[in-house]
């Protein structure tokens, strides 16, 4: 009933039993122990994640992973009398108002007493794999099928039964067999033909994402950065992407002054508090800036 409810709101979700957080432990280890993962990936990401049921929750039996529809934002900012428009792709914003839509969606779908939600911190596109809920691209993105990658992965611990568990081996789309779009597509040679792992290391979105006092290598191709965080080369060009691709949500617009003050890089007290927070609502945060701005507004010259 709860799978189906989110279903009619618009969303995707699949559900595995608890059990199965030792076996996504080890996907992750694995691939660490077989060095296919960057050591700085793995320590930034992927040990952060929570491999045991809340202790406040012992009595959780499944989890429920859940794919929502989740827009790319057109984001302006004034800068030298111009309105320069930036991307920031799908799956940064709207984080708490997913999380709060899935969370109400399941409590409506079954008596209030009967279910018990608790977000849960794990490798998100792993477990989305393992469900069934997505398919992996050949650029390491997670797909779900007939709404492509514009989605936002989010799951909870439940303490609801798994009547089937969906638990079962990572497949690819179907079109990654002949297709290349994607890895010719990529500025940053990050998709490789002869591995499905891609080197996440050289991606721009891992790059961007990074604290703005690191600086980019100097490898990187100025011209190369297309969002104000993360990239979207390889999800444009893809043919699952096609009726979404051409669609934005308006983010807003950063006002001439608000532009120099994230191009300045001095963040402290109110007036960082009252800018983060507009930046918040847009999935960004200062840490970021004034980098990845920067670049973008030396493109504009
Ligand atoms: S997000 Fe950008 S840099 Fe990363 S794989 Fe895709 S195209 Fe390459
Ligand atoms: S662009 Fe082509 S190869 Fe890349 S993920 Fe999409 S279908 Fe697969």
């Amino acid at each position: 009933m709860v799978l189906e409810a989110l279903g009619r709101d618009g969303c995707s979700a699949k559900a595995v039993p608890v059990g199965r957080l030792e076996q996504l432990k080890e996907d992750i280890q694995s691939l660490h122990k077989a060095g296919v993962l960057d050591e700085k990936v793995y320590n930034d990401y992927l040990l952060t994640m929570k491999y045991q049921v809340p202790k406040d929750f012992p009595d959780a039996k499944s989890i429920i992973v859940i794919a929502v529809p989740n827009p790319q934002l057109k984001v302006a900012f004034k800068w030298k009398g111009k309105r320069v428009e930036t991307v920031v792709p799908p799956t940064y914003a709207f984080g708490r108002e997913v999380d709060e839509r899935v969370r109400q969606v399941m409590a409506e779908s079954v008596a209030p007493e009967v279910l018990r939600t608790e977000k849960a911190i794990i490798p998100l596109k792993t477990l989305a794999a393992r469900s069934g809920l997505t398919l992996y691209g050949r650029n390491n993105i997670a797909y779900v099928p007939k709404k492509g990658s514009f989605v936002r992965l989010t799951a909870f611990y439940t303490d609801l039964d798994v009547e089937d568990d969906a638990w079962g081996e990572r497949k690819m789309l179907p079109a990654c067999k002949t297709c290349r779009n994607c890895l010719k597509a990529c500025p940053n040679g990050v998709i490789i033909e002869e591995r499905v792992l891609v080197h996440v290391e050289r991606c721009l979105t891992f790059l961007n994402e990074q604290s703005s006092d690191r600086p980019f290598p100097e490898w990187v191709d100025p011209a190369a950065h297309n969002a104000v965080v993360g990239c979207m080369h390889c999800q444009r060009v893809c043919p699952y992407n096609k009726a979404f691709v051409g669609g934005y949500t308006d983010g807003g617009e950063f006002s001439e002054a608000e532009t120099s003050y994230l191009l300045k890089g001095e963040f402290e007290g109110e007036k960082a508090k009252e800018i983060e927070s507009k930046l918040m609502r847009v999935g960004l945060d200062l840490s970021i800036f004034p980098r990845n701005l920067k670049i973008i507004m030396d493109q504009q010259r």
